[in-house]
């Protein structure tokens, strides 16, 4: 009996564990993204450290289903994951928070030190074209980022909608770019 309970509760972790991941990419998924968000955000406000929040976003990925097919999109959403979390430190979270789009939380890090990993994730991917069977299949991120400390009005949901303002700004801007925005006494307005 007790390695029955004992598989039990193995299979209750293994469980617990899969509910917080994306079952395409094996990222947190949107959920998660919440709630670690709202714990970065109180972690960061209490400590007076820096947090960054990065929006990415794959360009023009209608056409990459459109011209190579679902199965090849999903390859390459997959190649995408990889990539990005290749390059952030084990204490970033990197999430899917939609169809074909991530956010990574980054603690300890200020808006330069944002900007320089954004431009590193972006150029990464620009050189590493997806492998879907005999082809390559060029892609490419456009970034948006708010970073900053955090003041006592919080950061959390507000913040990952100006970094979303940030994205569209990159996006207009001609995509495959970064764009990022400081903390400020504006954000409000
Ligand atoms: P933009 O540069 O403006 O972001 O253009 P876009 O084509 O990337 O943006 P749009 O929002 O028009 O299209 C997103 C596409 O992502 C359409 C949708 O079919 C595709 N997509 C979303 N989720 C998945 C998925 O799980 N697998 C595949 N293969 N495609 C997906
Ligand atoms: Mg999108
Ligand atoms: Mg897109």
């Amino acid at each position: 009996l007790q390695e029955t309970l004992q598989q039990l509760s193995n299979a209750n972790l293994r469980l617990a564990e899969l509910n917080r991941r994306d079952g395409l990419t094996g990222l947190f998924n949107r959920q998660t993204l919440s709630e670690e968000l709202e714990r970065a955000c109180a972690r960061a406000e209490r400590s007076r450290q820096p947090l960054a929040i990065l929006m990415l976003d794959l360009d023009h990925f209608k056409q990459v289903n459109d011209r190579h097919g679902h199965l090849a999109g999903d390859a390459c959403l997959r190649h995408a994951a990889q990539r990005i979390q290749q390059r952030l430190r084990s204490s970033d979270l990197l999430a899917r928070f939609g169809g074909e789009e991530f956010v990574a939380l980054l603690d300890n890090t200020d808006l330069a030190g944002a900007l320089d990993l954004a431009e590193q994730l972006r150029d990464d991917l620009a050189r590493q074209p997806c492998p879907y069977q005999d082809q390559s299949i060029a892609l490419s991120l456009s970034i948006g980022l708010h970073a900053g400390i955090p003041d006592d009005t919080g950061c959390g949901e507000r913040w990952l909608d100006l970094a979303d303002r940030a994205l569209y700004r990159a996006k207009a801007g001609g995509r495959n770019r970064v764009v990022g925005y400081e903390a400020s006494a504006l954000d409000g307005a």
